[in-house]
């Protein structure tokens, strides 16, 4: 069943929530420009311009959102429409910063998006000197980190709809092919399958495999060959999808499923860690320590993975380091990889930490696909 998206996935109790979020960070208001942030509280999906649409929340006072004249139209026709939001339309000719710094007043301290353009930031800063500013993701990450059940509802739909893109690309990874042209039919699919948007689409063959974040060449992929597929895109919804799978042409080296098998159990032993209470940094271990004890440590270059919402990277990481303990709710990547150089490989799934363990939002075979 698709959730409701006006009411469930972005629920118009929201915004008071952030009011009192905002509060309790000791801020006078945040400001939040198009993105998830925005699209989070609002449910307004807007796009970033140079003209100034911002949504104001004042930690004492009604939130208002200023927005362009030729804007408005489309802002009452989103979610935002239908929540007790003024919305303040501002004429070509006006200055929309200096009318956010009156409305708000003297505060001394501001939230601005993290994702909000360098130029509105400073334009901020100079029409509200006495404001100190800070990432609004003090208070919104806390927020946005716990997924709603229809929020994960949206993950286990950008999930299936990127299983069914994976389970085409047999047919599309021939050799003979150009990186390129398997990436170009793999986007086709990824919005054939219910994405809005296409978010990367990375093919790597044979030594490309060994850059995780190599995109798409020229290259002619050949017979024997390894093939790294990592894929994702952005649902109408808003959530992301964000999936890795490895393919071979014919028979693999024999030195690539030596440490193949070794991936695989420590991709599933990184998953079977997750449950409440527990650590990201110990999901990192419970990976790292498979792929290190079989010699290939020093071939896993990055992190296990990366949370996953409105945004496909976003809080919690799963690295060394952050000992926030997971809570039911929380969507990430586990997503080890090794790259030895010749070739490489990473399996990744994103999962949720449910009440007692974890639960896959991706179902695609983890095994080597072997394409013919
Ligand atoms: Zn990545
Ligand atoms: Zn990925
Ligand atoms: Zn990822």
């Amino acid at each position: 069943m698709k959730p409701d998206v006006t009411t469930e996935l972005y629920p118009p109790a929201r915004l008071a929530r952030v009011r009192e979020a905002t509060a309790e960070a000791g801020l006078g208001a945040l400001l939040l420009t198009p993105g998830p942030d925005l699209r989070y509280v609002t449910g307004y999906d807007a796009i970033q311009l140079e003209r100034l649409t911002c949504l104001a929340v004042p930690a004492e006072g009604d939130p208002f959102l200023v927005v362009p004249r030729l804007e408005l139209a489309a802002a009452q026709a989103s979610p935002a429409g239908s929540l007790d939001l003024e919305m303040v339309p501002w004429e070509e000719t006006d200055d929309p910063y200096a009318l956010v710094a009156r409305r708000l007043g003297g505060i001394d301290a501001v939230g601005v998006a993290d994702r909000m353009w360098a130029v509105m930031a400073l334009r901020f800063r100079d029409a509200m000197p006495q404001a100190r500013q800070v990432p609004a993701s003090r208070v919104m990450s806390r927020l946005r980190i716990r997924k709603s059940p229809a929020e994960v509802a949206a993950l286990r739909e950008a999930g299936a709809a990127i299983d069914r893109v994976h389970r085409q690309v047999p047919a599309l990874l021939k050799a003979g092919r150009t990186e390129r042209e398997v990436g170009r039919d793999i986007a086709e699919a990824i919005v054939a399958e219910g994405h809005a948007r296409v978010d990367f689409v990375i093919v790597g063959s044979g030594p490309n495999a060994a850059s995780p974040h190599h995109e798409l060449s020229d290259r002619v992929i050949r017979p024997g060959e390894p093939v790294v597929v990592d894929i994702g895109g952005t649902m109408p919804s808003g959530y992301c999808s964000d999936e890795t799978r490895n393919y071979c042409i014919g028979e693999p080296p024999a030195d690539y499923l030596a440490y193949y098998e070794v991936l695989q159990r420590a991709q599933e032993a990184a998953c079977r860690a997750v449950r409440p209470g527990t650590t990201p940094e110990e999901v990192d271990a419970a990976a790292r320590r498979i792929i290190a004890d079989a010699g290939y440590g020093e071939h896993f270059i990055h992190r296990t993975g990366h949370g996953i919402g409105l945004e496909t990277h976003e809080d919690p990481y799963i690295v060394a380091g952050n000992t926030e303990p997971l809570e039911p709710g929380m969507a990430f990547s586990v997503e080890p990889g090794i790259y030895p150089g010749a070739h490489g490989a990473r399996i990744e799934d994103i999962v949720v930490c449910t009440e007692d363990g974890f639960e896959r939002m991706n179902h695609v075979d983890r095994g080597l696909i072997i394409v013919d």
